[in-house]
């Protein structure tokens, strides 16, 4: 699971909202290749961790590192996508009246130099990629459908797609399966699972038998704290994560 590569580095951030602490001396440490997922019951502060990660929310203390040496905790929201760190959220941003392929050539296009975009149309190299992307997210056969008209599943994985087609080095995914069929959730944990051979993605999740059939390496939140760290198994014979998942 990961290489040796530190990709991400949170070192104990916290995080006030008028006085309240939503997350408090946070540690999160990501190596290349990993397929994380972040845990814990409600208002955790799992959330507020991916908004610090992205930018969206500054720490009230501590730093976020981005391939050890990027010190990434001032850095504003596009300076942080545009270093190769990308967001998903739950509704998808996807163009509705737009077929599944123009949506991902979009993607693909999106802060790219007129020369570049060229270079990689005449040489053919769009084509490939865009092939291989709609292969993988499993939406190849309808690439002239429009974006709109897709299920609810499709609709994650083409916004899936056009994350990847923008090659990022750490993806973000907040509840990726929330609101999708058995079938579409399983497609999803495979999906996940091929992303991470070649890229770094942490997810946020509920749906804890999601978790427990495609997480290997889980981090437990609660009130804001790191509760515990380790594979599926260790978290689970956790008293203290049985605790909070049942008690109160
Ligand atoms: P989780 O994702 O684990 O459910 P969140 O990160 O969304 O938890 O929230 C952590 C805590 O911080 C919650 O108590 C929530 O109400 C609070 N919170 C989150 N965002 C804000 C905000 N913008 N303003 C005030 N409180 C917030």
């Amino acid at each position: 699971e990961g290489g040796q590569e530190v990709i991400l580095r949170c070192e104990q951030v916290s995080v006030e909202f008028d006085g309240f602490k939503a997350v408090q001396s946070m540690d999160l440490t990501l190596k290349r290749g990993e397929l994380r997922f972040l845990i814990g019951p409600n208002g955790a502060g799992k959330t507020t961790m991916l908004d610090v990660i992205c930018g969206k929310v500054r720490p009230s203390s501590g730093r976020v590192l981005y391939q050890e040496e990027i010190d990434i905790t001032r850095r504003k929201e596009h300076q942080i996508a545009e270093l190769g760190i990308g967001r998903k959220f739950q509704a998808p941003s996807i163009f509705s009246s737009l077929t599944v392929g123009d949506n991902l050539e979009l993607a693909m296009r999106q802060n790219r130099s007129v020369w570049a975009a060229m270079r990689a149309v005449l040489n053919g190299e769009d084509r490939s990629k865009l092939t291989r992307q709609l292969e993988r997210i499993g939406l190849a056969d309808k690439t002239h459908w429009r974006a709109g008209s897709l299920s609810h599943g499709e609709k994650q994985w083409l916004e899936i797609g056009m994350m990847l087609l923008q090659e990022p080095g750490l993806l973000l995914l907040d509840e990726p399966v929330a609101g999708m069929t058995d079938k579409e959730t399983g497609k999803t944990g495979e999906l996940l699972r091929d992303i991470a051979k070649d890229h770094t993605v942490v997810v946020v999740e509920h749906d804890m038998e999601f978790v427990r059939n495609f997480a290997s390496k889980v981090t437990v939140m609660h009130e804001g704290k790191l509760l515990k760290e380790g594979t599926m198994e260790e978290v689970q014979q956790d008293s203290r994560v049985a605790e909070v998942y049942l008690g109160h």
